[in-house]
């Protein structure tokens, strides 16, 4: 089991792409994948399968295809000149456990060939949903039966002017990861613009480096704000600070200068040897404008993942789905979401009927060795009920929400130990009776209403 899997099972995440070593489907054809030019084309009987991206969500997809299809055209384009690979590897990538071909997806050389997926490097330009063809950057243009848009998100530009000057990079391929690595040495300084979910992640591998990192955060002062409430936050900030980490505000800062450096609202001048951007994220939708394809955040699909086109699906961090918490429709940029959505639109999109029944928003963060995590209704739900109990001292949290008789979200720091059971309760809606008065007076009791409630529905 790859470093990946263990720490996605470490945490419940039960959807953790298991095959992250070894291809998920033994290969259906050896036949070596021809270069297709300007349009793909289907083997004899075969249908035309095309994915654009070639991220988890794609990866997983076209191998959902071959697997059940030896005979149709699979065809992957992504914009990346490399072999497929996880951005959730990259920090381990930064932090040295990992070498740069521990974070592609597949492991194995000529995997895509061999399953005969034809992966095309190019960027999609436009989709003409009526013509069923799409245009690339390079002048070619493919067409297709069913079409998959797997194109991920984007990391936000950063809030000040400036970002174009040297040593100001993001962190979210592995071309960053290269820049970071060959700038970086032990006591570079470093400033990291952001403080959410993958910028805690950053700050584990920054630390690793043992960098002299600066860290700005969130408007309200706050450390993942939309993943925790007020007091893990806090609590995370401290510990981060008890690390050596330095934080500043925002609305200290005035912008990006050259050095690169960042500018003070008193006008003065700090300059590091590196600026990591690390805003928030983006869907890849821009592309899709004038192709009728609805968006919102993302892409609207329903819960077989179609788009409101019969032969279009998406799936991945581009993908607005359905939301087990609230029954509407979210964007879940989690890698486990996109593995799942993969798997299910090729289902759907071979004219199978697999429904995705939501994804559980869930967090699961290492903050330089402070576990947290968050799930479900994290900020409670109105007229429903909290209880806490929180350790300051030995940075240890645990918040759990209720409504009616039911666990809807949770909050935990520095407890690794309820993280599966906790997940269990919310997804599996099980209603806790007399345990819920039970777990107000004291939370640690999570397990026993576990063992006790889930058995009962068993
Ligand atoms: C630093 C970092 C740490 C993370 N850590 C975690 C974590 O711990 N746990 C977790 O669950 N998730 C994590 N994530 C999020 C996770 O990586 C994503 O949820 C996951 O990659 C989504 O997979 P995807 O296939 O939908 O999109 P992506 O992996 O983004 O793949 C999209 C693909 O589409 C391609 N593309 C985009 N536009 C076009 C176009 N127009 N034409 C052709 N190709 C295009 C891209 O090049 C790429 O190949 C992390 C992300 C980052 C950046």
């Amino acid at each position: 089991m790859g470093i990946l899997c263990k720490i996605a099972s470490m945490f419940g995440f039960g959807s953790c792409d298991k095959s992250d070593e070894k291809a998920a489907v033994k290969p259906a054809v050896k036949a070596k994948a021809k270069a297709a030019k300007k349009t793909s084309v289907a083997s004899a009987n075969g249908k035309k399968y095309v994915l654009i991206g070639a991220g988890p969500a794609s990866v997983r997809a076209a191998e959902t295809l071959r697997k059940a299809d030896a005979n149709c055209s699979i065809t992957m384009i992504g914009e990346e000149v490399e072999s497929p690979y996880s951005r959730m590897a990259l920090p381990y990538y930064l932090s040295g456990m990992i070498k740069e071909q521990g974070t592609h997806l597949r492991k194995s050389d000529g995997h895509f060939d061999g399953l005969n997926i034809n992966h095309v490097h190019a960027k999609v330009e436009k989709i003409d949903a009526k013509k069923n063809k799409l245009a690339l950057n390079n002048g070619d243009s493919y067409d297709y039966d069913q079409l998959l848009i797997a194109t991920g998100s984007r990391p936000a530009n950063s809030p000040f002017p400036g970002s174009e000057n040297k040593g100001v990079v993001n962190c979210w391929t592995i071309a960053d990861g290269r820049e970071i690595l060959d700038t970086i040495k032990p006591g570079s300084k470093v400033a990291l613009l952001g403080a959410g979910f993958i910028a805690c992640i950053i700050v584990e591998a920054m630390l690793k480096r043992k960098v002299d990192l600066t860290v700005m955060l969130g408007r309200t002062g706050q450390m993942v704000s939309r993943m925790m409430d007020e007091t893990a936050g806090e609590m995370i900030k401290s510990w981060c600070e008890a690390k050596g980490v330095k934080t500043i505000l925002p609305s200290s800062i005035k912008s990006i200068e050259a050095g690169p450096a960042l500018k003070r609202d008193d006008g003065s001048l700090t300059e590091f040897d590196l600026i990591i951007v690390a805003t928030g994220v983006y869907s890849n939708i821009e592309f899709l404008d004038d192709s009728g394809i609805k968006t919102d955040q993302g892409i609207l699909v329903d819960a077989s993942l179609r788009t409101n086109i019969k032969n279009i699906y998406a799936a991945g961090d581009v993908a607005q789905g359905v939301d087990f918490s609230t029954g509407g429709q979210s964007v879940h940029a989690i890698q486990p979401t996109a593995v799942d959505h993969g798997r299910i639109a090729a289902v759907n999109m071979m004219g199978g009927a697999s429904h995705y029944k939501g994804s559980l928003g869930m967090n699961v963060l290492d903050t330089a060795g402070l576990v947290s995590t968050s799930f479900g209704s994290w900020g409670g739900v109105e007229g429903g009920d909290t209880t806490t109990l929180v350790d300051e001292e030995n940075y240890k949290y645990v918040r759990l929400n209720f409504k009616d008789d039911l666990l809807v979200g949770a909050i935990t720091v520095g407890r690794t130990d309820f993280i599966g059971v906790m997940r269990g309760l919310i997804q599996s809606e099980v209603p806790l009776g007399e345990w819920k008065e039970k777990l107000i007076e004291d939370p640690t009791l999570i397990m026993n209403a576990y063992l006790a409630k889930s058995l009962d529905v068993a």
